[in-house]
């Protein structure tokens, strides 16, 4: 089963990713995507793109080698109350944003309940489409909570191939965990690559077999069909 839509994923405009976004667009063509979003990462990272990187995504075009490419930052999480590295005004010109914690952007040592409460401020955003790869281990949470605000704000749970290739103790049982959360409460979800270089662009195979093994319907894994993801985004396809 193949995604039509990759809605995470790195140029080299995230600082240590090592791919254009020529390049990302023709290999996401190859696969037989119709949907890329370009979602580097924002300042904070160390490398991330400027603002006006931001900013100016409004430069590329609609299509590029026939596939609808997405203007979209993967944000971070940079503090307790919930605060994103781009401004409101800057996250509502995109098509989509992915918020994500990371262990040098994100404070570290609070407790699962104050990294859940974080999250519910997150979730509470309305310019958060996505929230990344919440199975990080780094950030324990009340994957309920988590999950069943997201479901309550319309916001995606995204599964990260990525991460299971990461060899990051806890990532694989706390993906299991997410699974089942969403099967539960029949939700949609995205499965994305999080490429970092053309390659890997669309590619979430290990993801899709866990999901689908776990019980994850396919018709609601949203980004298997590119006419309903650019619905809940709010985008338009030609
Ligand atoms: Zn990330
Ligand atoms: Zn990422």
């Amino acid at each position: 089963m193949k995604i039509r839509a990759d809605l995470h994923t790195h140029s080299i405009g995230s600082g240590h990713a090592y791919s254009t976004i020529d390049e990302m667009a023709l290999a996401a063509k190859q696969r037989g995507l119709k949907i890329l979003a370009i979602t580097d990462h924002a300042p904070n990272m160390p490398g991330g793109a400027h603002e006006y990187f931001f900013y100016n995504l409004r430069a590329l075009p609609e299509y590029l080698h026939g596939v609808r490419l997405l203007r979209g930052a993967e944000v971070n999480i940079i503090s307790q109350n919930g605060a994103l590295d781009l401004e409101p005004e800057m996250l509502a010109a995109l098509d989509v944003v992915v918020a994500s914690a990371h262990a040098v952007t994100t404070p570290e040592n609070l407790t699962k309940k104050q990294n859940t409460e974080m999250y519910l401020k997150v979730i509470a955003n309305q310019h958060v489409d996505i929230l990344g790869h919440i199975e990080n281990p780094i950030f324990a949470l009340d994957y309920e909570a988590v999950i069943a605000a997201a479901q309550e704000h319309g916001k995606l749970v995204e599964i990260n191939n990525a991460s299971f290739g990461l060899a990051r103790h806890g990532s694989y049982n706390n993906c299991l965990e997410i699974m089942r959360i969403l099967k539960e409460r029949n939700m949609p979800v995205v499965i994305n690559s999080d490429a970092h270089v053309a390659t890997r662009v669309g590619e979430v195979s290990r993801a899709m077999e866990v999901a689908l093994v776990q019980g994850i319907k396919p018709e609601n894994i949203l980004n298997l069909n590119a006419k309903k993801t650019a619905e809940w985004l709010k985008i338009k396809l030609k």
